[in-house]
């Protein structure tokens, strides 16, 4: 067997196994998603200047009926494998879109400005992804301006029908933003040519600003490349307020972290549930 990367690997019946659970987890995912075992939550995203809330990024979460919570670090790249994530990609959108129009109705200007939605690879380069989304934004009278849509450089590097998926939902008023920039296959030039509106800056480049002998200097040069590119950069992963003051310091308007808040089922309604989920 030869590996993507050329190694041979030795074959061994680990992989077999290895195969066998991605599969059980695969169809675990369909059972689940017509059961209703997924949830979106909400991380606060703040303007460090009045730490204000003024985003919320969605995130899925699964409850598997056995195993009980699983990571979507452990379940979107089986999800990405077997296709299911563009149903579930789908189901995401509709519900984080359904919820920012929930929060207009019942809060008015205290709702968040927009909703930031992670999109996969394999979502991004389906034909039909940006009629869906458009049909979505219709279908809850959210503007486009109102939604932000998350994708990775590897995905939007990648090529192929990626960017062009870019390039329409950009046209139609949706943003996008790069998420864990600086981790893929980044090339600064092609932010110039690609539309990218935001670029959110890797956690790991966040820790080193405060960790003994490491020095800012990534995420002091990331905020001016933003300037000069007219990007709105936000810091990912701020865990501590000495964090989050060196990030000020440096000039950064947007943070997110679990020093802010964890993403929870309702960061926004005054007393509502926010026990992290
Ligand atoms: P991401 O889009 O970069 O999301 C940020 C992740 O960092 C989230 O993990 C969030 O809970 C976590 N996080 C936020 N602040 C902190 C912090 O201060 N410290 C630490 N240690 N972690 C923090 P989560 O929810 O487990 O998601 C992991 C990844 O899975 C996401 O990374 C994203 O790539 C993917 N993912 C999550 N939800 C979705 C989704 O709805 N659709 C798609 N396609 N992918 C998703
Ligand atoms: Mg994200
Ligand atoms: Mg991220
Ligand atoms: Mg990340």
């Amino acid at each position: 067997a030869k590996a993507s990367g050329g190694q041979l690997v030795e074959y061994t019946p680990e992989l077999d196994e290895r195969a066998e659970a991605a599969e059980r987890l695969g169809a675990d995912l369909r059972h689940s998603l017509d059961d209703g075992d997924f949830q979106v939550v909400y991380q606060p995203i703040i303007d460090l200047r009045d730490d204000r809330t003024v985003a919320v990024e969605a995130l899925v979460r699964w409850t598997h009926p056995v195993r009980g919570p699983v990571s979507p670090a452990a379940f979107i790249p089986v999800a990405e494998d077997n296709g299911l994530i563009v149903e579930l990609g789908e189901w995401i959108m509709r519900t984080a879109c359904r919820r920012l129009a929930d929060w207009r109705t019942t809060l008015g200007s205290d709702a968040p400005l927009y909703i930031s939605v992670n999109v996969s690879p394999r979502q991004l380069s389906e034909p039909g992804f940006p009629a869906v989304v458009l049909g979505i934004l219709a279908e809850t009278g959210l503007e486009p301006a109102a939604l932000l849509i998350e994708v990775t450089e590897t995905a939007i590097f990648g090529g192929g029908t990626a960017v062009e998926a870019v390039e329409t939902l950009n046209r139609a008023g949706i943003r996008i933003a790069l998420d864990d920039f600086g981790t893929g296959h980044s090339s600064l030039g092609l932010l110039r040519t690609v539309p990218v509106d935001v670029l959110k800056i890797d956690k790991s480049f966040v820790d080193e600003i405060t960790e003994p002998g490491r020095r800012a200097v990534i995420v002091d040069a990331l905020i001016h490349v933003c300037a000069g590119l007219e990007l709105r950069a936000v810091a990912e992963g701020v865990e501590t307020a000495e964090q989050a003051d060196y990030l000020r310091e440096l000039g950064y308007h947007y943070a997110q972290g679990y020093h802010f808040g964890r993403p929870v089922a309702d960061p926004i309604t005054p007393a509502a549930e926010t026990l992290p989920v």
